[in-house]
């Protein structure tokens, strides 16, 4: 039966494919298609940690002390009988052989719809079991992990005609799709400026997030269109609308082929006034896309991602260094803005010291993030500072600090640099000495306090989607709210305007790299208010190159004033409606 679900759309196109569906425990562990010939072994390691899981159940009931509550006994019992049952162990096995699912996965996505039968038994004892099958599980798992020979990283074998349907996923667990072929990816969680919903748009697929139940709707093989424009997700699509939605699709490749043409041509508006389109990456073969699309430099490249999915350790700085030289090699003279490292709220690390601290902060995106947590971990961010200073040696580096707010913490950041340096001086390492270090702008606080910042930084970085996140007090991540997440709220606008206008007038060079500097309805409106550098994702860059060099500086004079004059929405719809047309 066809239907369609909608949701948030955040990355652009159409995508039509079958439903490869991810349970939310599958996502960390490993889930990857298994040859047939690995049938037998893949369900002989189920059966070895299950004897691993029966002896620990066995040595818990003997260790227990003999005042212990019965329902200790029978809490065991209980764990016991789920090990062995049909329900969990044939249907796993049955997926491993049907499907071909690696055991792990197999599992999980058991445990998945035994999950889904128990939320819909009204007897309140009965539905509570669940946790238990989840404890089981869970055990099994570890057993897995722990005999676990070489079972590779990620998602292996999945076919591009795929497309990804999952209740949320994590930022660290959509970069292993950089390195997968998938049409698209549906998600029930999630707003537009989500770091789950900037990877998906990086990787430069149609995508949907905040399509809520879409993981408990669709099945899967379901064939689905994603239409990644407007935010819909239809299922079982019928002939005729599967046919409009193959024209629209090759319509967007013959555009997306005709956009290819402008690759090559100068970025100047209409009236001559040139134009800095800058790539945000978050790993350094990204660099290639970059490159690929036009970039005249790296405006952001966001660290954190080489941190995340080191389980055990953070990079040595060896390591890290060689991250930074690589993109800016492939760069290759281009400038590359490398921004230290912005961890914490929907970002954080698996492993560092104080991580417990990410789980029992109530507000994590007003908590420990970013700076803050550099600052807190000052031999950590000397190694950072002094692998990115190391990099400098090989082509044009600039250093970007997320998230400052106060005087003290520009000092001391300032201070961390020039002790990175006379440390790479004491060891005779080269490094760039007059590399320039900048700050992004995206904390209310650090707009309104602008001349903390134009006195002491050599460069000035808009986060847009930090500033309305703060600005507006809206969880940028958080679905529910996802409609009052607005870039066209007037106390945004003014804050933007604020910022470029008091940068230009102290000669301090200013860029946006949040997402507004992706979106082609907001080009002009920024070009007229003065931003002269755009970073944004690579697959985003000649459609917004195409609004530029349609764009007279002069003409959009008035009708941008007039969005900046506006303050009830309407008004501002209403000027900006002006914008484009000018
Ligand atoms: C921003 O906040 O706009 C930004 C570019 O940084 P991030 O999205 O990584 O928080
Ligand atoms: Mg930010």
């Amino acid at each position: 039966m066809s239907f369609t679900l909608h949701g948030i759309p955040v990355s652009r196109g159409i995508a039509i494919g079958r439903a490869y569906l991810i349970a939310p425990a599958a996502l960390d562990v490993d889930h990857y298609l298994i040859e047939p010939a690995q049938i037998e072994s893949e369900i002989e390691r189920f059966r070895t940690a299950q004897q691993h899981v029966h002896y620990e159940l066995e040595t818990l009931r003997a260790d227990l002390a003999a005042d212990a509550p019965s329902e200790m006994g029978a809490f065991i019992n209980v764990h016991s009988m789920i090990l062995n049952d049909a329900m969990l162990v044939q249907e796993t096995f049955d997926l491993i052989r049907t499907r071909r699912y690696n055991v792990e996965w197999a599992l999980t996505e058991q445990l998945e719809r035994l999950s889904r039968h128990f939320d819909d038994i009204e007897d309140e004892y009965l539905r509570e079991r669940k946790a238990d099958i989840e404890q089981v599980v869970e055990r099994v798992l570890k057993a897995l992990a722990g005999a676990s020979v070489a079972l590779g990283d990620g998602v292996h074998g999945a076919c591009d005609e795929m497309i990804v349907v999952a209740h949320d996923i994590a930022p660290a667990d959509m970069m292993q799709f950089k390195t997968q072929t998938f049409q698209g990816f549906v998600t029930d969680l999630g707003g537009r400026t989500s770091h789950t919903a900037i990877v998906a748009r990086s990787l430069g697929i149609p995508a949907a997030v905040g399509v809520q139940h879409a993981s408990a709707l669709i099945r899967q093989d379901d064939l689905i269109i994603v239409d990644g424009d407007h935010g819909i997700v239809i299922v079982d699509p019928a002939p005729i609308v599967l046919e409009e939605y193959s024209y629209r699709q090759s319509e967007k490749a013959l555009e997306q082929r005709k956009l290819q043409r402008l690759k090559f041509s100068p970025t100047q508006t209409l009236c001559g006034t040139r134009i800095e389109l800058c790539a945000n990456i978050e790993l350094p073969d990204d660099a290639r896309a970059a490159v690929d699309a036009g970039a005249t430099g790296v405006g952001l490249f966001r660290t954190e991602f080489l941190f995340m999915n080191h389980k055990d350790r953070l990079p040595e700085e060896e390591e890290q260094f060689g991250a930074y030289r690589r993109a800016v090699e492939l760069m290759n003279g281009l400038p590359v803005t490398i921004r230290t490292i912005d961890v914490g709220a929907d970002k954080p690390l698996d492993s560092m010291s104080g991580g417990d601290a990410y789980e029992t902060a109530a507000n994590p995106a007003l908590g420990l993030r970013a700076i803050r947590w550099s600052l807190s971990e000052p031999q950590m961010f000397l190694t950072q500072l002094r692998a990115i200073l190391r990099a400098s040696a090989f082509g044009s580096v600039k250093i970007l600090i997320p998230m400052l707010a106060h005087a003290q913490e520009i000092d001391q950041t300032l201070d961390l640099i020039r002790e990175a340096k006379r440390q790479l001086d004491d060891a005779g390492m080269a490094y760039d000495p007059n590399v320039q270090v900048g700050a992004m702008i995206e904390i209310p606080a650090a707009a309104i306090a602008l001349p903390l910042f134009l006195k002491r930084l050599d460069f000035l970085s808009i986060g847009t989607n930090d500033l309305i996140q703060y600005t507006l007090a809206i969880d940028r991540a958080d679905n529910s709210v996802a409609h009052l997440y607005d870039p066209l709220h007037p106390a945004v606008l003014h804050l933007i305007a604020f910022t470029l206008r008091e940068a230009k007038r102290a000669g301090v060079p200013v860029s946006v790299c949040g997402e507004m500097a992706g979106d082609p309805t907001l080009t002009r409106l920024l070009l007229g208010m003065g931003l002269t550098e755009f970073s944004m994702h690579p697959s985003q860059l000649l459609v917004v190159k195409q609004e530029v060099l349609r764009s007279h500086l002069k003409t959009l004079e008035k009708p941008v004033a007039d969005v900046l004059a506006s303050f009830e929405p309407e008004e501002v719809q209403a000027a900006l409606k002006r914008v484009m047309l000018a």
